[in-house]
């Protein structure tokens, strides 16, 4: 059995970058950026107006009201893909559209609400004062060209995604998904769905594992539940790693009589990192590599299965993809933490914002086997071995699950 940090050290180590390819835009939700994206021109592109209205000279509007409208020659129209390119002198004016650009010699845009509105006549009542460069959104007020947009190693969000098509990028260079193999292993375990008998559960580890690896962008190329004898593993074993970049297993790596993943993976020539490490719940935690696969063998429990693929498996498949590294994360403790003498405890918890303070509390339900204490969970607490109970006001680490959101206020 070996420390956490000592483990985590050993896997840092085994790891590497996968390549990188182009893919489209459309499909690049969750990808991680492999370079940075730049401008490749300023934004906006022209000067344009804010408001449908008249682009007109400021000076020609000086005293005009309501009671004493300024009226000025209509000359043309400017339309959002049409510029006009004819020039107003003074007493003249263009209608103007919103994203339409700012028509030569006009300085500011009067919007239809503050004249005698749109019409095919020659002249146009305004009815506003306006000054220089109001409702024009000036070429290069929000990036100019070659700014960095995003950089490398950006998880693409709908932000990303947004940003990019406005800068006009239909490909983009990304890293390669890690491609994985999950498998669940124990002669009890039944598919949901079909019905249980005496003594039997249902395989909940693999749907928790398949969405996890969606979420972190992996593609799961192989997987399967597997009865708990050593010729299935090996058949699914040997193909995993000639074909995956990670094998992710669940179960049977404990001390049972039944337990012979480790063994398996033994006999097939994987180098053992180690087995076990100092770390509540999962300590039967399983780390090899073989064939350029790493494989990850996490403990049965559905609690430490969860805990184990968030804190050991994500973090490594965010770094094969060569997603930039997240900052830990402290919050102050609203409860009691039950900190262990010598192992690293996890428990999902619940974190928020109080006072401007991230304020975080462990689930109700401790127990390994109880998979519903994730249900209200936002986040995983970690704290390091210690010798009492943290207390509250102590800080702890705080691993938010990406896809829930923070709470603020109080908690349920
Ligand atoms: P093991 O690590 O194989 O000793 O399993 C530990 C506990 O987790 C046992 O109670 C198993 O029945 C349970 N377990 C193992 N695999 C799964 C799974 N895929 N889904 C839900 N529970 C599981
Ligand atoms: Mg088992």
């Amino acid at each position: 059995m070996i420390p956490f940090k000592e483990a985590k050290a050993i896997v840092q180590k085994q790891l590497s970058q996968l390549d990188s390819e182009l893919v489209q835009l459309k499909k690049a939700s969750g990808r991680i950026l492999a370079e940075n994206v730049v401008a490749s021109f300023p934004s906006p592109r022209f000067d344009n107006s804010a408001m449908d209205g008249f682009a007109v000279r400021a000076n020609d509007t000086i005293g005009a009201t309501k009671e004493n409208p300024i009226s000025l020659k209509m000359m043309s129209v400017s339309a959002a893909g049409m510029p006009s390119d004819v020039e107003i002198s003074p007493g003249e004016c263009i209608q103007c559209m919103t994203g339409a650009a700012i028509p030569k010699g006009a300085d500011t845009i009067i919007m239809v609400e503050d004249s005698s509105g749109f019409s095919d006549d020659d002249t146009v009542q305004i009815m506003v004062e306006s000054h220089r460069g109001k409702h024009i959104r000036r070429m290069g007020e929000e990036m100019n060209e070659g700014d960095i947009l995003i950089k490398k190693g950006t998880r693409m969000t709908p932000s990303e995604i947004g940003t990019c098509a406005t800068f006009g990028l239909g490909e983009l260079t990304v890293f390669k998904r890690p491609k994985i193999a999950i498998f669940g292993t124990g002669n009890e375990l039944v598919e949901p769905g079909f019905e249980l008998k005496d003594g039997q559960i249902y395989n909940s580890n693999l749907f928790v594992f398949a969405d996890l690896a969606a979420k972190a962008g992996a593609e799961v190329i192989m997987r399967n539940v597997i009865k708990d004898d050593k010729e299935s593993l090996r058949a699914f074993l040997s193909e995993a790693l000639e074909t995956c970049d990670v094998i992710i297993s669940s179960g049977g790596v404990s001390m049972g009589r039944f337990d012979y993943v480790r063994d398996v993976f033994m006999e097939l020539g994987v180098t053992e990192h180690f087995w076990k490490v100092e770390q509540k719940p999962g300590k039967p935690l399983f780390f090899g590599t073989g064939n350029d696969t790493l494989i990850f063998g996490l403990p049965g429990n559905p609690v430490s299965s969860y805990i184990g693929f968030m804190e050991w498996v994500w973090p490594a498949l965010e770094s094969m993809m060569g997603k930039s590294e997240s900052k830990p994360i402290t919050g102050i403790l609203a409860e009691p933490f039950p900190r262990e003498k010598v192992k690293t405890r996890f428990l999902f918890g619940n974190a928020w914002i109080k006072n401007n303070q991230l304020v975080c509390k462990p689930a109700s339900k401790i127990g390994s086997h109880m998979l519903t204490s994730s249900l209200e969970a936002n986040c995983i607490l970690s704290s390091e071995p210690g010798e009492s109970v943290l207390q509250v006001g102590q800080k702890i680490r705080v691993n938010l699950l990406p896809w829930k959101g923070l709470k603020s206020g109080k908690v349920l």
